[in-house]
């Protein structure tokens, strides 16, 4: 009876787990924390819930032979809590850098920030390094991206008919034509959708 019960607990615990986050999604890429890049503490923020996303390009070219993305990071938020722009913190969410590695920035439940001026909250803000108006995404960034855009889907019950793009709010390029044509044409959807049903 007590081999029953354990064995009921672990079944029991084990579908917990996969309702949470799938293992094979979160075993399949590697997210660092803001340690990992010498983050200093964000200022004083406002709350979001979760309940839509929103991918960009960072929109500096990426010279994969000579940047080191960390520093790159610490530089962004470095400038965005400055004079210039005086953010709470960098300005999005996650980061994804070319060799695919995934770093969180922003506290997910507090509102993101943009050089335009739509209505943000709400959004969990993803951006790849890299310009991809000049550049392509590397294959790597590309399933990351649609690996991360699952685990947040799933996470925080957000539908992947809630993803979408800087430019699908505001006049701008970002994410940049050889990122957006992966939305437009549906492949990014239809893979997300296909990660959350496995
Ligand atoms: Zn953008």
């Amino acid at each position: 009876m007590k081999n029953v019960t354990y064995s009921v607990l672990l079944l029991i615990s084990f579908f917990l787990q996969a309702c949470y986050i799938g293992p094979s999604l979160q075993s399949s890429v590697t997210i660092l924390d803001r340690s990992s890049w010498k983050a200093d503490p964000a200022k004083s923020f406002k709350s979001q819930t979760p309940d839509k996303i929103t991918v960009h390009h960072e929109g500096t070219f990426f010279d994969t032979t000579n940047k080191d993305a960390r520093e790159h990071i610490k530089h962004i938020q470095q400038w965005g809590m400055g004079k210039d722009r005086n953010w709470a913190d960098v300005p999005y969410h996650y980061f994804i850098d070319y060799a695919g590695i995934i770093y969180e920035g922003r506290d997910v439940n507090t509102v993101g920030e943009a050089n335009t001026n739509e209505n943000l909250d709400g959004q969990i803000q993803i951006a790849l390094l890299g310009n991809f108006e000049e550049q392509e995404p590397t294959p790597r960034q590309i399933h990351s991206l649609e690996t991360l855009l699952a685990i947040c889907c799933q996470k925080y019950s957000i539908s992947p008919d809630k993803i979408k793009t800087h430019k699908d709010y505001s006049v701008t390029q970002c994410p940049g034509k050889n990122l957006s044509k992966y939305f437009e044409d549906g492949t990014i959807k239809k893979q997300v959708k296909k990660l959350l049903d496995q």
